[in-house]
C-alpha cells in the first residue's frame, strides 16, 4: 500500500503557499545567461577579517555546542553594538538569544507569542516569511496594506482600520524589503501610541537597520518612549556583513520573552552554531569599516538604478533603505507575475513579481541593487528592450 500524501501533511503546511520568490529563482537556475536582480543577497563576500576569525577558532579546536543563549562574549558584543547604535540598554544573560538567523528569531518569536486565533498586523508590501511563520504558529495573518503616496510608509490610521479585540501583536520591518522605505522617528512614534492604546506586543525586524542612505538614519522602534518593554528587535549579519551562509541573528527583548523563546529554541535548534558565533562576535568588534563601504557601494548602485528605471518610464519610488527598488509596471498592462515571467523568458533577467510580497504589490515587480553595476547597466539595457515591445497604447 502506497501513502495517501495528500491526507498525511499537515493541513496548516498545506495553508501556507511556497514562496513567490524561490520560484523564479528556480526557472532562473536552468537558463544561461540570465541577470538576476532576484536575490535578496550581498554580491559581497564575507569581509576576511571575519572569515578569519572563524577558521582561527576552528584551529583552536572550537568546534562544541554553545550556551543554548549564544556565546556570552557575543551576546556582551550585541549588547554594547546596540547601545552604541540606539543607546539601548539591554543585559546579555537575560534581554537576548542568539538565533539561526532572523528567519528563526521570526518563527520562535511568533510561536512564543501567539495563541491559536491571535491575530498579527502585518504592513504590505512585506518580506514574504512574515504571513508564513504567523500562520505556522496558528496565528491569523491582517494585512494591513502600504500606499506608495504615502512613500510606503503605514499609519497608525492604516492599523487602526485593521485591528480586532484578537490583535495581539504588530509585526513590522523598516527600512522594508521590498519597497526600500524607511520609517522616521514621527512616523515611529505614532505607530507606539498605536500599539501602547491597544496594547500590542510589537515584532521590529530591523535587519536593514544598517541600510539607509540619503541622508536617512535608522531609528529602532526599541529605542521610543515606553516602548523597549514592549518591542522584541531582531536583527542580525546577513546582510550588513554580507553572512546570509552563515546563519546567525538575535532577537532582543523583555527577560520574560526571552525565556520563552529559549525554551523553543533549546528544543529545536538548541543553539546558533559556534562557527557562525565566532565571526559574528569579529564582525562586531571589527567589521563597522568593511560594513560601511559595502554600504557606500549599495547607495551608488541605488542612485544608478533609480535613475536607469525612472529613463525607462517606469515611475518609482526612491529607496532610502535595504537594497531594493520597487518599480510600478501596470503601464505594460502586465500583471506583476506576467511582467516577471515574460522578462526572463525573453531578456534573460530575473527580478519577483511585487505581488509575492501580498497583494498590494501588484503592478510593481522588485529589482534587488546587491549587484555589480555592470550587471545592473546591462538589466536595464535588457528591461528597455523589453519595454520597447510591451508599450501599453497608455503608456
Ligand atoms: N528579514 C527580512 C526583512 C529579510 O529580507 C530577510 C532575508 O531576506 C530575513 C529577515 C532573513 O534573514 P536571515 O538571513 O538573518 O535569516
Amino acid at each position: 500500500m502506497t501513502v495517501d500524501w495528500k491526507k498525511r501533511i499537515s493541513p496548516t503546511v498545506e495553508a501556507v503557499p511556497p514562496s513567490g520568490i524561490r520560484k523564479f529563482f528556480d526557472i532562473a537556475a536552468e537558463m544561461e545567461d540570465v541577470i538576476s536582480l532576484g536575490v535578496g543577497e550581498p554580491d559581497f563576500v564575507t569581509p576576511w577579517t571575519i572569515r578569519e576569525s572563524c577558521i582561527y577558532g576552528l584551529e583552536q579546536g572550537r568546534t562544541s555546542y554553545t550556551a543554548n543563549r549564544g556565546l556570552p562574549e557575543l551576546r556582551e558584543e550585541i549588547v554594547r553594538h546596540k547601545k552604541e547604535q540606539h543607546g539601548l540598554d539591554y543585559d546579555a544573560n537575560t534581554d537576548v538569544l542568539v538565533t539561526v538567523g532572523v528567519s528563526e528569531a521570526l518563527d520562535i518569536a511568533l510561536r512564543a507569542m501567539l495563541a491559536p486565533g491571535d491575530e498579527v498586523l502585518i504592513p504590505e508590501p512585506c518580506y514574504v516569511s512574515y504571513k508564513a511563520c504567523t500562520t505556522l504558529a496558528g496565528g491569523v495573518a491582517v494585512p494591513v496594506p502600504a500606499r506608495i503616496e504615502n512613500e510606503f510608509r503605514i499609519t497608525a490610521a492604516d492599523l487602526e482600520a485593521h485591528v480586532t479585540p484578537r490583535t495581539r501583536v504588530l509585526l513590522i520591518g523598516y527600512p522594508n524589503n521590498p519597497t526600500g522605505a524607511v520609517m522616521r522617528r514621527e512616523h515611529l512614534m505614532e505607530l507606539a501610541r498605536f500599539a501602547k492604546a491597544h496594547d500590542l506586543l510589537v515584532i521590529s525586524d530591523e535587519i536593514y537597520g544598517d541600510l539607509t542612505y540619503g541622508g536617512e538614519s535608522h531609528v529602532s522602534f526599541a529605542s521610543l518612549p515606553g516602548m523597549q518593554e514592549r518591542t522584541l528587535l531582531l536583527d542580525g549579519f546577513s546582510k550588513a556583513y554580507a553572512m546570509t551562509g552563515w546563519r546567525i541573528g538575535y532577537a532582543l527583548g523583555a527577560p520574560e520573552l526571552i525565556a520563552a523563546m529559549t525554551k523553543i529554541h533549546q528544543y529545536t535548534m538548541l543553539c546558533a552554531p559556534i562557527t557562525a558565533q565566532l565571526a559574528a562576535v569579529e564582525a562586531l568588534r571589527r567589521g563597522a569599516k568593511y560594513r560601511d563601504k559595502m554600504v557606500a557601494e549599495y547607495d551608488m548602485r541605488r542612485g544608478f538604478i533609480y535613475r536607469g528605471l525612472t529613463k525607462l518610464g517606469l515611475p518609482c519610488f526612491e529607496p532610502q533603505g535595504a537594497f531594493y527598488i520597487f518599480p510600478d509596471v501596470s503601464s505594460t498592462g502586465l500583471s506583476s507575475e506576467e511582467f516577471a515571467e515574460q522578462l526572463l523568458m525573453a531578456e534573460h533577467v530575473a527580478l519577483v513579481p511585487g505581488s509575492a510580497f501580498g497583494d498590494c504589490g501588484q503592478g510593481y515587480v522588485r529589482c534587488s541593487y546587491a549587484t555589480s553595476l555592470d550587471k545592473i547597466d546591462e538589466a536595464l539595457a535588457r528591461i528597455g528592450h523589453f519595454l520597447e515591445n510591451h508599450t501599453s497604447p497608455h503608456r
